[in-house]
């Protein structure tokens, strides 16, 4: 997989192209914007946004007319102004600096399976819980059980990355939207019904005041 490293900094560039390259995928840097441009297409893209030669913002708006590949910007520790626009310009993710290259492959990987349309033609097997995306049917010990709408939007977003902790706040965004302003109890509610109906205690972990995670043997 071709990755596009975006990056001015020649110590953090060289130290991305080898990490990556250990990780088994092909990185190709490009110093400023005008070269990473130039070196489309790729499969992936990794955009610093303090760059010597153009704004990052911009930069990422013309990546995306150029491009489909996904996007994971990096931006200063601190920059939460840019990193919320990078996101409302529909950034897959963002790493801040310094960040580690376990933290940045585990991002990728993440993005990956959300982005890639194999993944989501193929069911998802989570223990003895199936996900068909397709059909938007879940399964337990492959006996179709009845979620709701929002049972299984839950279930299914907190399948795209498992093991992850999800906030709640970031499913409130996910199932009911951003613009939903009500009790966030109501999710521990519709987490609640789906345990039961899964009838797997274990599955979907609450982690107290932040959020939840799904617990799948590996
Ligand atoms: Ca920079």
């Amino acid at each position: 997989m071709r990755i596009l490293v975006i990056e001015d900094d020649e110590a953090i560039a060289s130290a991305l192209v080898t990490g990556l390259t250990r990780e088994g995928f092909s990185p190709v840097r490009a110093a400023d914007g005008a070269r990473a441009l130039r070196e489309l297409p790729a499969d992936f893209i990794l955009l610093d946004l303090g760059l010597p030669d153009c704004d990052g913002l911009e930069l990422f708006q013309r990546l995306r007319e150029a491009s489909n590949a996904p996007i994971i910007m990096v931006t200063a520790r601190g920059a939460e102004d840019e990193r919320i626009a990078g996101l409302d310009l529909g950034a897959d993710d963002y790493v801040v600096k310094p960040f580690g290259l376990r933290e940045l492959i585990a991002r990728i990987n993440a993005v990956l399976r959300r982005t890639s349309p194999d993944s989501e033609q193929r069911p998802q097997r989570l223990n003895a819980v199936t996900i068909d995306r397709r059909t938007r049917t879940v399964s337990v010990n492959d006996v179709d059980i009845a979620c709701t709408p929002k049972e299984y939007a839950i279930l299914e977003y907190l399948a795209r990355d498992p093991g992850a902790v999800v906030t709640r706040q970031e499913l409130l965004n996910a199932v009911w939207g951003p613009n939903w302003f009500g009790s966030r109890k109501m999710i521990d509610v519709h987490v609640a019904s789906l345990r039961r109906k899964l009838d797997q205690a274990d599955l979907i972990e609450t982690h107290r005041g932040i959020g939840f995670r799904l617990v799948v043997d590996s």
